[in-house]
């Protein structure tokens, strides 16, 4: 069977930028992209917090740009999917990942990079205005609604932290928590009711975003009182979580309650040697593009000084 010496699961910034790091290690890696080549940043448009692009850049010209910066030093791509894992638990094992529609590859290293999907309502006009005005991410897109009125769902911190920076951007922010109450922090949930320009709004669900081909308005539903009122919005953020995809590493890897891979202190290790994991599959925390580049040079510099360590 072909071995490598560093497989990298998943092709977003993390992956990439392991790949990078580790072929000008000449650990000739080989990236298996998944279902998503380029990741979550393909599905986004223009990229402006990403150091070294003054002028910003859209996302999927980035991930190509990262993946011609990879195999610049000899890194292969491969569009598979890998379906199963059998990771060895020995310091020096070998593990072996089964590649969807038959075959399979070993590896001395294994960096995972497989990201994490934003959760959405699942409404149909919500889904046909993704890229029109429904974002998943405040930071990445926050910008472009200054001015303007744009709506938040959830009551978590990942909304509430959100809500707060939009309404710094924005000129009002609804925010909409279909409970009673936040799941947020205490702390947190006090800075939304503190800031002035966030109208909150319990008991309220998503009936229909309103709009063609851009967000127009909301048609918000009081799920106490069954009554329907709408407001004009031109952005729609959705902050219900998201979840890491880490189906296959189950029973194999440590991961937390929410199915994030846990890493060792401030390392990439997980719990089997020769594993390492970077990018959103094990930071529910801060989720940049950048963040996850960073992790992804981490992964490659732990797995080189793995496969030293052995020698
Ligand atoms: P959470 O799972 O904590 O919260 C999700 C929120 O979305 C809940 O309010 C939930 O409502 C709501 N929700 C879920 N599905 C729907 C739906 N279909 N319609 C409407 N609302 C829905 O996710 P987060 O992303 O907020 O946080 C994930 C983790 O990351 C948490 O542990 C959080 O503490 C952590 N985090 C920490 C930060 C920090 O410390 N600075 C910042 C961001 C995240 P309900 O309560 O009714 O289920």
């Amino acid at each position: 069977m072909e071995r490598l010496k560093t497989a990298i699961i998943g092709s977003g910034p993390a992956g990439y930028t392991a790949a990078i790091y580790a072929a000008r290690a000449d650990l000739k890696p080989v990236v298996f992209t998944g279902m998503e080549p380029g990741g979550q940043l393909t599905t986004t448009t223009e990229v402006d917090n990403f150091p070294g692009y003054p002028d910003g850049v859209d996302g999927p010209s980035m991930m190509v740009e990262l993946q011609k910066q990879a195999e610049r030093f000899g890194t292969e791509v491969r569009i598979t999917y890998i379906e199963k894992v059998d990771l060895a638990t020995e310091k020096g094992g070998i593990h072996t990942l089964h590649i969807q529609g038959g075959g399979s590859v070993e590896a001395e290293t294994v960096i995972i990079s497989t990201g994490a999907t934003a959760k959405y309502l699942g409404l149909p006009s919500e889904q046909r205005l993704r890229g029109g005005g429904v974002s998943a991410c405040a930071v990445c897109d926050g910008f472009f609604y200054k001015g303007q009125d744009v709506a938040i769902v959830g009551g978590g911190d990942t909304a509430a932290e959100e809500a707060t920076y939009l309404a710094n951007i924005c000129n009002k922010v609804t925010m909409l928590v279909r409970k009673g109450e936040m799941r947020a922090s205490k702390a947190m949930q006090h800075r939304v009711t503190n800031t002035p320009n966030i109208d909150l709004r319990y008991y309220s669900e998503v009936e229909e975003v309103m709009g063609e081909t851009v967000v127009e308005g909301l048609r918000i539903k009081n799920n106490q009182t069954n009554t329907t009122d709408e407001i004009a919005i031109t952005g729609l953020f959705i902050a219900i979580g998201h979840k890491p995809n880490t189906d296959i590493f189950k029973d194999q890897l440590d991961m937390d309650d929410a199915g994030y891979l846990i890493t060792k202190g401030k390392s990439t290790h997980t719990n089997k040697p020769g594993v390492f994991a970077s990018g959103d599959v094990q930071d529910k925390e801060y989720r940049q593009a950048v963040t996850a580049a960073g992790t992804g040079c981490m992964a490659a510099l732990d797995a080189e000084r793995y496969l030293q360590s052995l020698s």
